[in-house]
């Protein structure tokens, strides 16, 4: 089969588009999908970086987003059959430990995502648990399938499960553009939310707004804390979604109203701000952390996208031989949505 591999880590440069083995069973519990679309996540820049600290073997197959058509099933397998549409749930742990145990495999230590200790997506064929192969929420294309899992999965468990967002409630969208916060700007204004997003390009501003965003602020032009302030009557923000870190930190705290709850999952600008703590007591503030959610959290999305009918936002479409064009628009941060790889049928 064709794939896109590393051989080592590094630059973009070290992406090959090659022919690979296509995977097998190894457990009755297995499923191999026929990939018709993957998409691009910042994890996968990472990986191939080597920054992320977890060992890959080499050649690696990278990817945690992918759907497609069900060739293959294991014995024991229940769940889906030859002949599915299938998108993936990305993290499987090991089944033992603690977290593993109490259906928190996602928390689990030795967590086994696909294109970190899975091989990848970005290829013809993936090997997968069944249990995280599910049906395609109706009416969404192979592109759109292989868009939303990650994505979608971090948001829901960030601001459903985690800050309990509630209709009516003022949200704080940092750094629109990426998948994340684009994922946010859509189901927060399906659930009635008054939405702020931040960008430096006024031109991002404008394709949130067409999104449905109530309010753009161009951070390099305006104090976005200052902002949020005069937008919502001096009262600030319930709740602020945070994946930039760096100086945007003590802003977004002081964006929050009293009792607010700020929710990140990534410090793409800097891991180590300083804080303020008194400002957490004295304004009753909550800080939830995540990454990806539980097989409880993708059940509940996954009813929420079929009733919302949310298609998620697609940039641009590469086919898998571009996979290189493709990391380096994510690199450069070019994008408004997401980033998907086209696999021949
Ligand atoms: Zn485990």
């Amino acid at each position: 089969m064709k794939a896109v591999r590393i051989h080592e880590h590094g630059g973009i440069d070290k992406l090959r588009y090659e022919e690979a083995e296509e995977p097998r069973l190894a457990s009755p519990t297995e499923a191999i999908v026929r990939l018709r679309s993957a998409a691009l996540n910042r994890i996968d820049l990472l990986n191939r970086q080597g920054s992320t600290g977890i060992e890959l073997s080499f050649p690696h197959i990278l990817g945690a987003d992918g759907a497609g058509i069900v060739v293959e099933v294991g014995d024991e397998v229940r769940n889906v059959s030859k002949g599915d549409a299938v998108c993936l749930y990305p993290p499987s742990g090991c089944g033992r430990c603690e977290f593993c145990i109490t259906d928190r495999d996602f928390m689990c230590i030795r967590l086994r995502a696909l294109g970190e200790r899975l091989e990848g997506t970005y290829a013809e064929y993936v090997k997968a648990p069944a249990a995280n192969c599910f049906p395609i929420p109706p009416g969404l294309s192979f592109e759109e399938a292989a868009a939303f899992p990650l994505v979608f999965i971090t948001v829901w468990r960030m601001l459903v499960t985690n800050a309990e967002l509630k209709p009516g409630e003022h949200v704080l969208i940092l750094g629109i553009g990426g998948g994340v916060a684009t994922a946010a700007l859509q189901v927060t204004k399906q659930m009635g939310a008054h939405v702020i997003v931040t960008s430096s390009s006024d031109e991002k501003l404008a394709l949130a707004r067409n999104w449905g965003a109530d309010h753009g602020i161009n951070y390099r032009k305006s104090d976005f804390t200052k902002e949020v302030r005069t937008l919502t009557g001096k009262r600030g923000v319930d709740v602020v979604l945070d994946c930039v870190g760096g100086d945007s930190w003590v802003k977004s705290l002081a964006a929050l109203a009293k009792g607010g709850r700020l929710v990140t999952c990534g410090a793409t600008a800097g891991a180590t701000p300083q804080t303020d703590i008194r400002r957490i007591f004295w304004n009753q503030l909550k800080i939830f952390g995540s990454t990806l959610g539980s097989r409880e959290d993708f059940r509940q999305l996954l009813n929420f996208m079929r009733i919302s009918r949310i298609r998620p936002i697609i940039d641009q479409l590469f086919p898998l031989k571009d996979a290189a064009a493709a990391q380096q628009r994510l690199e450069d941060g070019k994008q408004f949505g997401k980033i998907v790889l086209q696999i021949a049928d």
